[in-house]
């Protein structure tokens, strides 16, 4: 009874810093045990580094299933990421943030820009595609899945281009209201693989979403049966970029 009251006063003493000068005259008295405790020490730094490893690679691998569970709220991701392929990091900036290299198809699906879209939205791009090609066009895509540090980077440079923010937000969400960020939209190049979605992206529930945007397209389920949703004249008329 009279030792339990003192207990949480000892028991935190331990966990503060320790003097390092303190420490240092000590180990100087015991040399042939310092060889012994250097030794040990390196073993089981090694030891670290090789469970670390083995657990960077294992994590790395399952990493992708966590975006969409909402690791990032900002983010605002939909379960995208169907686990397989590329970990999808919403602080990653270049390739791994989503950014594409030249010539980058719907088929491209180790990159992050592909491998983060809804699987549904990956499935249409890529039946469209195939059809496209087969009526003699390339689809490029040129944006796909996007993390929030890309898109924060996407919003900062048209803030720059446009002179403010409110003419960039005409062109660019944020992070929180990006389709993009969600993994739900896609943006085709070239100027033919557009016209060709103008007249059949409707068939694959792939429409296009924005006037000022010919190259934006998203999932719109019915769309092959009603046809596509009226057209926003730009994203600022859009409920969805008002979060
Ligand atoms: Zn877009």
């Amino acid at each position: 009874m009279p030792s339990t009251a003192p207990v949480p006063l000892s028991s935190s003493r331990p966990a503060l810093p320790r003097d390092p000068s303190r420490d240092a005259p000590a180990r100087r008295r015991r040399r042939p045990r310092d060889v012994a405790l250097v030794v040990s020490a390196l073993v089981v730094l090694v030891a670290t580094l090789v469970v670390a490893a083995w657990a960077g690679l294992t994590f790395g691998g399952t990493a992708s299933t966590g975006l969409g569970t909402g690791r990032d709220a900002a983010a605002d991701t939909v379960g995208s990421a169907s686990g397989a392929g590329p970990a999808l990091d919403p602080g990653a900036t270049g390739e791994a943030g989503g950014l594409v290299p030249d010539g980058t198809t719907a088929f491209d699906v180790d990159l992050p820009a592909l491998a983060g879209l809804d699987p549904r939205l990956l499935d249409a791009l890529q039946r469209a595609a195939t059809d496209a090609s087969s009526d003699g066009v390339d689809v490029v895509v040129n944006s796909g899945w996007r993390s929030a540090a890309h898109q924060e980077q996407l919003l900062r440079d048209a803030v720059a281009q446009y002179g403010s923010a409110r003419e960039a937000a005409r062109w660019v969400a944020t992070p929180a209201t990006s389709a993009h960020v969600g993994g739900d939209a896609v943006d085709i190049g070239s100027w033919d693989a557009t016209a060709w979605f103008s007249g059949h992206g409707a068939a694959y529930d792939l429409c296009q979403i924005y006037e000022n945007e010919t190259w934006h397209y998203e999932l719109r389920d019915g769309a092959a049966r009603d046809g596509c949703p009226p057209m926003y004249r730009d994203p600022t008329e859009d409920p969805r970029m008002r979060a």
